[in-house]
């Protein structure tokens, strides 16, 4: 049954009753350039209680340090170890699951999030950000070091790039075909932009496949490295986020309970939808209450 944390009393009663918190960032605690009002004192609520906290984003675009940047410059409290990414769970997924080899390189179409986690694993890259892709005249070059195409969210993509990683799929023995997180839209400056899920999708249209993998929410691979550093107890653990079939499936799939915020994609329409697959434990109007 879910239970709209609406009072004071709701709210403590929810915060005692967990020890850990993983907060999704967009439509939580910020939307894009802007932090919600008391997302910041609610989070020093939460350590001043001893909670442990931990973020999760599904967006691939700035590296585990940028983000802490951007922590600081909203005033949240937050350490590198506790910053999840798509990017960097692509990079540890390379890395650990498929041991990808030294003499092997990743073509990215992304932003250079996906190539600064890449390097911090010592994994080689091409491609990225400024990659102009062909000139009119070129053909895709023969690059056989090329051993997986990883995208994620790129405002510059281009056919040229496309066409790149097209080819490096389907000459390149064993290439793997990565997608960072599955997000179709993302919002921005208050209104919706194509996301990840929509720049990958002209590549699996051309395959007639899906990705070997994906690893935003609700795919499991960041709790499971959550899980790998920190030890803590599912039973005592919530998910907090605003999109039912990322962040709210992501806590369902982990079996760990989990809050829908109204300050992001779900409405309270939607979210009060008969129709719903994906129900969340509790839903609040913001996080930022939490401090009120
Ligand atoms: N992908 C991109 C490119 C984004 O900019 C965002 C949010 O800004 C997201 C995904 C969703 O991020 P989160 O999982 O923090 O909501
Ligand atoms: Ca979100």
């Amino acid at each position: 049954m879910l239970q709209y944390l609406s009072t004071k009393e709701d709210r403590e009663a929810f915060i005692d009753k967990y020890d850990n918190f993983l907060f999704d960032c967009d439509g939580v605690l910020w939307e894009g350039t802007n932090t919600f009002d008391g997302v910041a004192e609610s989070m020093t609520l939460l350590r001043e209680k001893g909670k442990r906290v931990f973020f999760v984003t599904n967006n691939s675009t700035k590296s585990r340090s940028s983000f802490l940047k951007k922590f600081e410059g909203f005033g949240i409290k937050a350490e590198l170890e506790e910053v999840f990414s798509s990017a960097f769970a692509t990079a540890a997924y390379l890395k650990h699951v498929l041991q990808f080899p030294e003499d092997k390189k990743v073509y990215i179409i992304g932003m250079d999030g996906i190539k600064d986690e890449l390097a911090a694993e010592g994994i080689r890259s091409c491609g990225g950000e400024e990659d102009a892709g062909l000139t009119d005249n070129d053909s895709v070059p023969d690059d056989k070091e090329v051993g997986a195409v990883v995208i994620g969210l790129d405002t510059k993509v281009n056919y040229k790039k496309y066409s790149k990683a097209f080819a490096y799929l389907t000459r390149n023995p064993g290439c793997y075909f990565i997608v960072t997180n599955e997000d179709t839209t993302f919002p921005q400056h208050g209104s919706f932009y194509p996301g990840a899920g929509a720049i990958a999708a002209p590549i699996i249209a051309a395959l007639g496949r899906h990705p070997d993998a994906v690893l935003g929410k609700p795919a499991q691979n960041m709790l499971e490295a959550i899980y790998a550093e920190s030890h803590i107890d599912p039973k005592k653990t919530c998910m907090i986020g605003d999109r039912l079939d990322t962040d709210i499936e992501f806590g369902m799939n982990g079996g760990i309970d989990t809050l829908c915020v109204l300050t992001g994609i779900t409405t309270k329409e939607q979210l009060l939808s008969p129709d719903n697959r994906i129900r969340s434990t509790y839903y609040m109007d913001s996080f930022g209450d939490f401090s009120k």
